[in-house]
């Protein structure tokens, strides 16, 4: 008699107690967790595509020239890693819509490697292109992994940020950009593969190389370790592409090392004038990075290699003020919004330069030099009624000398 008491499933026709919950409709119709999850699926499927922001129309896709000409707007310089990512980029888009294309050519992934001092603007390069970018990009420190089985994070968990960047969409983020950013530091430590653990450096490497080439890996949703409760989401890296950065520090010398040792012989002293030993970094080659602990199978694994020039006191100079969100550009902005018109001399832009150059800061210091400055004036200025703000030579360095003095 109970039995017929019991709500039943209008699609599948199972009673209550056969499946886990019942939900109900109007008049007596009833569906289980069962079907209603299949049911899901069908809309799923059949929905029409609503046009996300990773869709893309070949006819919208900018060129590499289009690509290089925004990045121009915010990075200083670096024109050749500006080439070789905008390049990268659009034949990254290519190879993702060669499906529509029926020949035998195909396209294959080309991740990137740039190579540059700290404060060149790697990162920046990286976060300007993910802008215009139509597919899922996230930035990654590889600092945080080590071998599995140790303290830090697995190497899959590279790639949950994607996930959640692409709403896990596994399918998007399968199409997606990842920046690695600090990839010198899992370089193997000294030349020889060592006797001691190295659990953050080969190991490391020998991970990260399965995801370059392409594999199937098993990434934790939430980051961090897998933990056996976590239901791991399975994503194909064979078109993700990936772009590394680090600043391979003291590299210029093993580059140099190659070069002399090079040009011994009979080409020595054409070489040798030719050398800009100023800049190194522009002659980089796969060997250096070997040198410098990649093993050859992730040097292989990144085909292109780009490095970032030394910011010179010109471009440093340019950085105050020419893109289009510099540091100059945001404090007249934030003054502006309380109505104060705010001027800096010239002669304190240059100013600004000398002490990040005098202090070994490269770009990463100008704004904490110009913070220095402005601090104070941030400070009152909002709750009096200036409505100018002249920033001259003797009040910049009324702010910043004091400072200096208290560290030295
Ligand atoms: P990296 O990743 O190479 O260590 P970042 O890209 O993080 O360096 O640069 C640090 C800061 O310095 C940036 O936020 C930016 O303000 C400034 N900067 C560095 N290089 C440039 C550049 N070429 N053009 C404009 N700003 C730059």
């Amino acid at each position: 008699m109970a039995k017929y008491n019991q709500k039943h499933c209008s699609f599948c026709g199972r009673p209550e107690s056969h499946v886990g919950f019942m939900i109900s409709g109007n008049d007596g119709v009833y569906i289980c967790n069962d079907c209603a999850v299949e049911a899901g699926k069908i809309v799923q499927k059949a929905a029409v595509p609503v046009k996300s922001k990773f869709d893309m129309d070949k006819k919208e896709l900018p060129r590499p020239k289009e690509i290089k000409e925004f990045l121009d707007q915010y990075v200083i310089g670096q024109d050749a890693a500006k080439r070789y990512l905008s390049v990268a980029v659009y034949n990254h888009y290519k190879r993702l819509m060669q499906k529509e294309t029926a020949d035998e050519v195909e396209i294959e992934k080309s991740n990137i490697i740039m190579v540059g001092s700290t404060g060149t603007g790697k990162t920046l390069l990286a976060k300007t292109i993910a802008r215009l970018l139509k597919v899922p990009f996230t930035i990654v420190d590889a600092t945080v992994l080590t071998e599995a089985g140790y303290v830090g994070e697995d190497i899959e968990s590279l790639l949950t940020r994607l996930l959640q960047v692409a709403n896990y969409n596994v399918e998007a983020a399968e199409r997606g950009i990842v920046f690695i950013d600090e990839i010198d530091k899992i370089a193997r430590k000294g030349d020889n593969p060592s006797l001691t653990r190295d659990v953050s450096g080969e190991g490391v490497q020998q991970g990260l190389l399965k995801l370059l080439e392409g594999s199937v890996v098993n990434v934790p949703p939430q980051g961090g370790r897998k933990h056996p409760e976590q239901a791991l989401i399975a994503v194909n890296t064979k078109d993700i592409l990936f772009i590394c950065g680090g600043a391979f520090d003291g590299i210029e010398k093993k580059i140099a090392q190659r070069l002399n040792t090079q040009v011994v012989g009979y080409t020595a002293n054409i070489e040798k004038k030719r050398l800009d030993r100023n800049n190194m970094m522009q002659y980089i080659a796969p060997q250096d990075l070997k040198s410098f602990g990649l093993i050859p199978e992730i040097i292989g694994r990144l085909p292109i290699l780009t490095y970032l020039q030394p910011l010179d006191r010109t471009a440093l100079r340019n950085i105050l003020t020419e893109p289009k969100n510099s540091i100059i550009k945001q404090y007249i902005k934030i003054f502006a919004m309380d109505g104060v018109d705010l001027k800096f001399d010239d002669e304190v832009l240059e100013y600004i330069v000398d002490k990040a150059i005098e202090f070994k800061l490269g770009a990463r210091g100008l704004r904490s030099i110009a913070e220095d400055i402005m601090i104070e004036a941030m400070f009152e200025i909002p709750s009096s009624n200036t409505k100018t703000l002249h920033i001259t030579l003797d009040y910049a360095k009324a702010r910043i000398e004091p400072l200096k003095e208290a560290v030295a």
